[in-house]
């Protein structure tokens, strides 16, 4: 039966993309029940016949699985300089505009996300009873890592203007009981700060942070608690080093990665968020603090070849932006930078859908347009094998669905009328 929300619908004459890596398919037809699950995903040769069921037309368009961003910071603000000006605000305040980015995010085309600091689970709960418009959501609450390290906002005057983002641990045992603190305040995902950062004042991408031995440890507490993983910012080889060696499940920027690393990743099946969309974002001289400015020169082109050295190895990339450090709601740019670094459009499409459900956990659910999945997809007007940079603009996602449900239409009346 049908629902005003969507639920349980035809859409015919796209071309699919189904997150597989397979070959894209003209003339499809995507099949929801009243479940918001998928019956058909295919060509239309195939498909089972049309009966009652409302049919929207999608000719001229590309339908594709609703798109991952596994490193957000819904919390801040786009950058730094508003983010600490932001924690003057009320928490009431903050929150809604943690929601409004959320919602922003989704009708940019994002059905899942993965906070990496900043937020707690309860925005994942509000999403999952529908309170909140947004993304599916994972969360890792804070980051762990040193004094002195990428999660201590310390100032030397004693006082600490941290955003949410931060917990700072300098031994296995402060790190284990700050973990299942975390654990019990209900995050998915665990953060290390295996190296030192961009963004922060006294610390540097090539600084090692938390040990070898002290990441294992957090690895062990996400591994006994059967949470989702480890997500290790590193940046410096050193450090990145450490945290492969460690056992974690994403390695976050890798900007610093070298075929050593790419070995241990390939060896021990460790996903790539490569967040180029923060690396290769160059601001203004002046609109930011020198020291950034500094850093980010020296780091760009450096990133740029060793993430590209990476993909040429094999090793396998899921999407994350970092927005939050950068702006929100134009996630899919992060697309055009894969190509950049080597990806065919096509693989750069099933690592923002399939690759990253995989990392994830989140294969079995969304991803993929197969049967029996959560009917989350999004359709867009342009042809991203032809023009992957077009979907960095939130106007060519033309429609969003969460489980079959409409989360933003903005085709044009005629096409989206029943027939
Ligand atoms: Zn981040």
């Amino acid at each position: 039966m049908t629902t005003s929300n969507g639920v349980s619908a035809r859409y015919e004459g796209a071309v699919l993309i189904d997150g597989t890596g397979d070959e894209p398919v003209t003339d499809a037809v995507l099949l929801v029940d009243d479940q918001g699950l998928i019956d058909y995903a295919g060509a239309a040769d195939s498909a089972p016949p049309r009966d009652a069921t409302p049919v929207v037309d999608l000719s001229g368009h590309t339908l594709l699985p609703g798109f991952f961003d596994c490193h957000v910071h819904f919390g801040l603000g786009g950058n730094m300089m508003s983010s600490l000006r932001d924690m003057a605000a009320p928490p009431s305040l903050r929150s809604f505009e943690t929601a409004h980015r959320m919602r922003e995010t989704l009708r940019a085309g994002i059905t899942t996300a993965r906070d990496l600091g900043g937020i707690d689970a309860g925005y994942r709960q509000a999403q999952r009873r529908g309170l909140l418009e947004g993304p599916r959501l994972r969360v890792a609450g804070r980051m762990l890592g040193p004094t002195g390290g990428h999660s201590d906002f310390t100032l030397p005057d004693g006082s600490c203007p941290d955003p949410g983002l931060g917990s700072v641990v300098d031994t296995p045992e402060q790190a284990r009981r700050e973990s299942r603190t975390l654990l019990r305040d209900g995050v998915d995902w665990l953060k290390v700060c295996a190296t030192g950062g961009m963004t922060t004042p006294s610390d540097d991408p090539e600084d090692v942070g938390l040990d070898e031995e002290t990441i294992r440890t957090v690895v062990g507490e996400a591994a006994n608690r059967r949470r989702d993983g480890v997500a290790a910012h590193s940046q410096g080889i050193v450090g990145i080093h450490n945290a492969l060696r460690a056992g974690v499940t994403s390695l976050e920027h890798g900007y610093g990665l070298d075929p050593q690393g790419n070995e241990l990743m390939l060896r021990s099946g460790t996903v790539l968020v490569p967040t180029l969309s923060a690396a290769l974002r160059m601001p203004e001289r002046g609109t930011v603090p020198e020291y950034l400015w500094q850093k980010k020169h020296r780091w760009a082109e450096h990133s740029r070849s060793n993430i590209a050295g990476a993909v040429a190895a094999g090793v396998p990339v899921a999407l994350g932006t970092d927005s939050g450090i950068g702006p929100h709601a134009s996630n899919l740019d992060e697309l055009r930078h894969l190509v950049e670094v080597g990806l065919s459009p096509l693989e750069a499409l099933t690592a923002g859908t399939g690759g990253s459900a995989r990392l994830l956990g989140l294969r079995d659910r969304v991803g993929t347009l197969r049967p029996g999945m959560l009917a989350d997809f999004v359709v867009t007007d342009v042809d991203p094998l032809r023009n992957i940079a077009g979907l960095a603009d939130p106007d060519a996602v033309v429609l969003v669905a969460q489980a079959g449900e409409i989360r933003k239409n903005t085709l044009s009346n005629k096409a989206a009328s029943a027939s």
